[in-house]
């Protein structure tokens, strides 16, 4: 199945010069949504883990069934002032701004080996501030899965040193 014809690319979204990924035309096809979803189930049967770690709001389209599939926990990574509990943060750098991030301080015990998921793998900012905040409470960063990588980003470079998946790239 050619994935990439489901993504709408919209210029100058949210800001001139950044090419917006839209992944709705995907995710409201079943077929297209539940093909991207067990291929990178299919991927991630390789490592050993415990839990699947994302960021609000796309992440968690992604990461939810991927966990349910694999009979993994899931982990809320979320902005200021919505997760309920005492959290650990961090601050970084957007393809179109600044953000800080939250996970609550015990949703990931030490020692815990963990995936991070989102729909869109652009700078790696992201991706690296997640790693961070499972870091800090001692856990491990095994592997990574995104829909959508931008290899033009040269992610990769920033989010360093863990597997990546990601079965569209443009
Ligand atoms: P990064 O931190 O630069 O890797 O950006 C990744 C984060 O921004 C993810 O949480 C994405 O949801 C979001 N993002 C960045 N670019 C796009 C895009 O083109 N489409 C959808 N989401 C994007």
């Amino acid at each position: 199945m050619d994935l990439k014809a489901y993504i709408r690319n919209i210029p100058d979204f949210p800001q001139k010069g950044v090419i917006f990924r839209d992944i709705t035309p995907l995710i409201k096809n079943p077929e297209a949504f539940k093909f991207a979803i067990d291929l990178i189930v299919e991927e991630l049967r390789a490592y050993d883990f415990d839990l699947i770690v994302c960021p609000e709001a796309r992440g968690f389209i992604v990461g939810a069934p991927i966990a349910y599939l694999l009979g993994k926990g899931f982990v809320p990574v979320r902005k200021p002032g919505k997760l309920p509990y005492q959290t650990v943060s961090d601050f970084y750098e957007l393809e179109y701004g600044r953000a800080e991030l939250h996970m609550h301080v015990d949703a990931v015990e030490p020692g815990q080996r963990v995936v991070i998921v989102d729909d869109v793998l652009a700078t790696g900012g992201t991706a690296l501030a997640i790693k961070k905040l499972v870091e800090k409470v001692g856990g491990v960063v095994v592997a990574s899965a995104f829909l959508i990588e931008l290899t033009y980003l040269n992610p990769r470079e920033l989010f360093k040193d863990v597997p990546i998946i990601a079965p569209i790239k443009f």
